[in-house]
């Protein structure tokens, strides 16, 4: 296998550190969206040797002795029954909010734990909106390994919280996620740490994707209609539609669910990018729902073809109703989810023509405990 640029197609070996194509990335700067980002590509020899039923175990770059001994992922997957009677849909959970540091940035942080493992280093850096670095900061806890985190000092307090426990170095950021990012790009400049900045780092987009494997088994091996998905840096979107790309590909499945991204009025530039054509970075990007609010989203290429290529679409919820939408989905699953998975419940506002007769699964990507002052404000 080896790293591909998703823009010119070179190729990059596996065996070293590779974050952009030199060539298509040459030029990026922090505070533009990514260019040139790579991805893991599997050539034939390593088909043939993932079998269906090891899919989930073999079907990712490095060996699973390099992973870090704590459990992410295997999230359960249910029907919500109340909820779908109430809006007449078939509406399904994916439930990542149970991950170790109850946000699906787990899934990331466990495969690039294992990246520095097998290159041997000993310390990984990244910039956060919370979440990330919560994340970085647990999955590491599990290991030798250092964390280096660079987030915005006004993250939410129980996301700041779990930074502290977890032992990270934590640098608090007076400015945005998107200043974080480019201090985090500084620190890892030197080559002694890694950097797992998401979309920059090509193995956080290839852990991202284990959800679509964990779905399609637990769907007893078919492919949902749908799957609805918050995006801030569209990561997790890309994640998502890489997993099930690569399960198209090796002959296992025959489609690909429609993806419908989700973001909020107040931070909503993949969401122009997808309808007008044309990218540009947002002046502010200030939403209640903290962990999907970028100016300058890094995978919004990536994203945008994957919304194209998996002939779904994007939809933006307007920010005052993000809180009641955790209300609605608290109140009629039992899952109390943080406010930037919550927009997800943004589909029961117009219905965009879907039927009951489409198997929807709602990706709740992250806990509602990690921020509460948004309910207790509202
Ligand atoms: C990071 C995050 C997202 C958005 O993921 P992107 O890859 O930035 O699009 C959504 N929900 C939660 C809880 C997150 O932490
Ligand atoms: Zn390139």
């Amino acid at each position: 296998m080896k790293y591909k640029c998703t823009e010119c197609g070179k190729d990059f070996s596996i065996e070293h550190i590779h974050y952009l194509c030199d060539e298509c990335g040459r030029d990026w700067v922090p505070g533009n969206k990514l260019s040139g980002v790579l991805e893991i590509c599997y050539d034939q020899a390593d088909k043939e040797n993932i079998q269906k039923e090891l899919l989930i175990n073999n079907f990712f770059p490095y060996d699973k002795a390099d992973l870090p001994n704590i459990p992410v992922g295997n999230t359960p997957f249910f029907k919500a029954e109340k909820l779908s009677n109430k809006h007449n849909l078939n509406l399904w959970i994916k439930n990542d909010t149970v991950n170790p540091t109850g946000s699906y940035k787990d899934r990331a942080s466990y495969w690039v734990l294992a990246q520095a493992k097998h290159h041997n280093i000993n310390k990984i850096v990244c910039a956060s909106t919370g979440n990330a670095g919560s994340s970085l900061a647990g999955i590491s806890a599990a290991t030798d390994i250092k964390a280096k985190i660079f987030i915005p000092a006004k993250a939410p307090l129980g996301k700041r919280a779990q930074n502290i426990a977890y032992g990270a170095d934590l640098d608090l950021v007076e400015g945005s996620y998107d200043d974080a990012y480019a201090l985090s790009i500084d620190y890892s400049a030197d080559g002694k740490s890694l950097n797992r900045n998401t979309g920059y780092n090509p193995i956080t987009i290839e852990g991202k994707k284990s959800v679509a494997l964990e779905i399609y088994q637990q769907n007893n091996n078919k492919i949902p209609a749908y799957i609805v998905i918050p995006v801030g840096d569209g990561v997790i979107l890309s994640g998502v539609y890489k997993g099930f790309k690569d399960l198209l590909e090796l002959g296992i499945t025959n489609s690909i669910p429609k993806l419908i991204g989700v973001q909020s009025n107040k931070s909503n530039a993949i969401y122009n990018y997808w309808k007008n054509g044309e990218y540009k970075s947002l002046e502010h990007a200030d939403t209640i729902a903290d962990s999907i609010s970028v100016k300058s989203p890094a995978c919004a290429d990536l994203a945008v073809r994957a919304i194209r290529e998996s002939h779904g679409f994007m939809i933006e919820v307007d920010d005052s109703l993000i809180v009641g939408f955790q209300f609605e989905i608290a109140r009629n699953s039992g899952i109390f989810c943080e406010p930037s998975s919550a927009v997800v419940a943004g589909i029961f506002e117009e219905k965009y023509m879907l039927n009951k007769d489409q198997q929807i699964v709602l990706l709740l990507t992250g806990h509602g405990l990690k921020d509460v002052n948004s309910i207790l404000n509202y």
